[in-house]
C-alpha cells in the first residue's frame, strides 16, 4: 500500500484505498493507494501555512535552485515514469519522455525568471516632501506571494499539469507552498514525481511544508482542501463541472479565494473565403493531425470548424473524412473520459440537422477505453438554432459547419462562449475584409492563430493559455507560460518604510539590480 505525502512524512491510515486502472487492458495496478484522512489534510495545511512565511522571504536565487533541483530529480526518474505512466495512462513511451521534458523545461523556465527577479514588478514613487498643496509620501510596491496553493492534477497531463507541473512550478516560483490533490487515474505517476519533489525540498533546505501530495476523492477530500482556511488559491485543469464546483465552493468560503480553473473550450476554426483550392489538402491534413493528436485529449483540440459552403466545403468534408478513416481507434486516458466522449457524440448526433459523416467503429476485443475519430456536419442555420451544439466533446471529434456569407459568422461569434483559442485560415486580405469578426473573436478568446492549428502549446513568455469563462474561471490569467506566476501573487505597497525594513527588490540602492519602474 502507498500513502499520501505529508511534508516529509507519509500518511498511515489504510482504511480506504484505490488502484489505478490500465485504460488499454482494464487491468488494476498491483499497488493500492490509501485515501488521505482529514487529519492528514489538516497536518499538510498546517505545515504549508508554517512554510509560507519562510518561502515568501526566500531569495529568488534560492527558489531558482530549488526549481532546478526538482527538474533534475524528475529527469533522474524518467525510466520509472515510463514504466508507471504508460501503465496508468495508456500513453506511449515517447509521449511520457516528451511530457517529462516539458515539465522539467517549465520548472527551469520559472527558475530563470525568479533568478533574474524583474518579474516582481517593483514600482517606486519617490517622496516629494515639498510638493504643494500636500507633500507626497515615499511609496514602493511589488508582487508578493499569496500563500498556500491547492493544485488539482489534470488527467490529460499526468506530468506537465500534475504534481510538479505548471501550476505547482508557478506557485513555488511565486514563493507559495503547494498541496497537490493527485488524480485518481495516475496515482503511481504522481508518487514518483512527489518523491522527486520531496528530495529537492530536503536537499535545498526548504521548509517541510513546501509540498504535500494527497490521494483522495475530489468531492470529499478535494472539497475539504479548497474550503481549508489556510489555502489561499486553487489551480485546476479538468472538466467544466469540476472546475465550476471548486469555484463555487471557494466563493462560498468565509474568506473567498481565487480558483484558476482551465476547463472547457472547442477552439473554433474559421476557414475564410480566401483559402485557396490548392491549400485545402494541406489544411485538411493539418486539421486531422491537430484534432486527433493525443486522441483529441488536449485542451486546445479544434472541435468546431466553420467553412464556406459550396464545392470547396464539400471537398473539405469528403477529404477530411477520408483522412480520419486512416486513424485507428486508441485508448482514452480513463473510463470516465471515454464515457463522456461517447455520450457527447450521442448528444451531438441527436441535435436537429446534425449529420454524422463518419464515426469510427471500435472493433470488439479492443481495450476497454478505445475510441476512434468522428466527423459531424451541420448547416449554419441549424448550428445557430441549438444552444448546446457548441458544448465541448472532449476527444477526437470535429463538427464542420458550412456558412454562405462571412456576415453570418458575426452572429456565430456573438453566441460563442469564452474559448482558449481560435484559428483563422485564409489570405492576409481576409483579416482586413473581416475586421469585425476578428475584433469580436479577440474579445472571446485567449489566443488567436492565423493559418496555424492550436495544439502544441509553446511554453514561453508570450504564450496565453486562458480565456473568458468557461475556458477558464479567470479570464485575466494564463495557466501556461511565464505569466502563470501572476495567478499566485498580490501587490503589496510599503509607504514611508525605512530602507533596512524594505524587501531587497524595493531598496533605494537596488542591490539585486532588477529592472524597476521609478517615478
Ligand atoms: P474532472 O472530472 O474535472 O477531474 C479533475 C480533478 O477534479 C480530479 O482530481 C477530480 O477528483 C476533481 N473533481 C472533479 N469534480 C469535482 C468536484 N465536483 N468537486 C471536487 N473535485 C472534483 O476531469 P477529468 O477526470 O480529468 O476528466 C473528465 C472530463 O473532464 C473529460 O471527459 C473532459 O470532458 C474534461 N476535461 C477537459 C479538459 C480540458 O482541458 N478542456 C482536460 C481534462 C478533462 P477525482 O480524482 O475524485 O475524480
Amino acid at each position: 500500500m502507498d500513502f499520501s505525502i505529508i511534508g516529509f512524512a507519509r500518511g498511515e491510515d489504510h482504511s480506504s484505498s484505490f488502484q489505478a486502472i490500465n485504460p488499454v487492458t482494464g487491468e488494476a495496478s498491483m499497488q493500492s493507494y490509501a485515501h488521505a484522512t482529514l487529519s492528514e489534510l489538516e497536518t499538510a495545511c498546517s505545515l504549508a501555512k508554517k512554510a509560507s512565511t519562510i518561502l515568501a522571504n526566500m531569495p529568488g536565487v534560492r527558489k531558482a535552485d530549488f526549481l532546478e533541483c526538482v527538474a533534475d530529480r524528475i529527469d533522474a526518474r524518467v525510466e520509472d515514469l515510463v514504466k508507471v505512466m504508460t501503465f496508468e495512462s495508456g500513453l506511449p513511451e515517447a509521449r511520457v519522455r516528451a511530457e517529462a521534458g516539458r515539465t522539467c523545461g517549465q520548472l527551469r523556465m520559472f527558475a530563470g525568471m525568479v533568478r533574474k527577479g524583474d518579474w516582481v514588478q517593483a514600482r517606486i514613487d519617490q517622496a516629494q516632501p515639498d510638493r504643494k498643496p500636500l507633500p507626497k509620501p515615499d511609496l514602493r510596491s511589488m508582487l508578493r506571494p499569496i500563500g498556500p496553493v491547492a493544485v488539482f492534477c489534470a488527467s490529460n497531463f499526468p506530468l506537465a499539469y500534475s504534481v510538479a507541473g505548471g501550476d505547482s512550478a508557478s506557485a513555488w516560483a511565486a514563493g507559495c507552498p503547494v498541496i497537490v490533490k493527485a488524480h485518481h487515474a495516475h496515482p503511481g505517476t504522481a508518487l514518483v514525481v512527489a518523491e522527486a519533489v520531496v528530495e529537492a525540498v530536503k536537499s535545498c533546505g526548504f521548509p517541510e511544508g513546501t509540498f504535500s501530495m494527497l490521494y483522495g476523492d475530489g468531492r470529499k477530500l478535494g472539497k475539504e482542501l479548497v474550503m481549508h482556511p489556510f489555502i489561499k488559491a486553487v489551480g485546476f485543469t479538468g472538466s467544466r463541472a469540476g472546475g465550476r464546483a471548486l469555484f463555487d465552493l471557494a466563493s462560498s468560503r468565509v474568506e473567498p479565494i481565487a480558483v484558476f480553473a482551465e476547463m472547457s473550450s472547442v477552439n473554433p476554426v474559421f476557414v475564410l473565403p480566401g483559402l485557396m483550392e490548392d491549400k485545402l489538402t494541406g489544411f485538411v491534413s493539418g486539421l486531422a493531425g491537430s484534432a486527433t493528436l493525443g486522441n483529441g485529449q488536449f485542451c486546445t483540440n479544434p472541435g468546431i470548424v466553420f467553412h464556406p459552403d459550396g464545392p470547396l466545403g464539400d471537398r473539405l468534408l469528403s477529404e477530411y473524412v477520408d483522412r480520419l478513416k486512416d486513424i485507428p481507434p486508441c485508448p482514452m486516458l480513463h473510463a470516465g473520459i471515454r464515457e463522456a466522449y461517447v455520450n457527447g457524440l450521442d448528444r451531438l448526433s441527436s441535435i436537429e440537422g446534425v449529420k454524422v459523416a463518419y464515426r469510427a467503429v471500435v472493433p470488439s476485443g479492443s481495450g476497454g477505453c478505445d475510441v476512434g475519430p468522428c466527423v459531424l456536419s451541420v448547416s449554419l442555420a441549424d448550428f445557430l438554432a441549438s444552444k448546446k451544439i457548441s458544448d465541448e466533446v472532449f476527444g477526437p471529434s470535429t463538427l464542420l459547419v458550412s456558412y454562405s456569407s462571412t456576415d453570418q459568422l458575426l452572429e456565430v461569434v456573438q453566441g460563442l462562449e469564452g474559448q482558449l483559442t481560435t484559428s483563422l485560415f485564409g489570405e492576409v486580405a481576409d483579416l482586413k475584409a473581416n475586421a469585425d469578426l476578428v475584433a469580436l473573436l479577440e474579445a472571446t478568446v485567449g489566443r488567436m492563430l492565423f493559418n496555424q492549428f492550436p495544439t502544441g502549446v509553446e511554453v514561453c513568455g508570450a504564450i496565453v493559455h486562458g480565456g473568458p469563462y468557461p475556458a477558464t474561471t479567470d479570464g485575466q490569467s494564463t495557466s501556461v507560460g511565464e505569466r502563470a506566476i501572476y495567478r499566485f501573487v498580490r501587490p503589496v505597497c510599503f509607504q514611508g518604510f525605512p530602507e533596512e525594513a524594505l524587501p531587497d527588490e524595493l531598496k533605494e540602492g537596488n542591490p539585486l539590480g532588477i529592472k524597476r519602474m521609478d517615478a
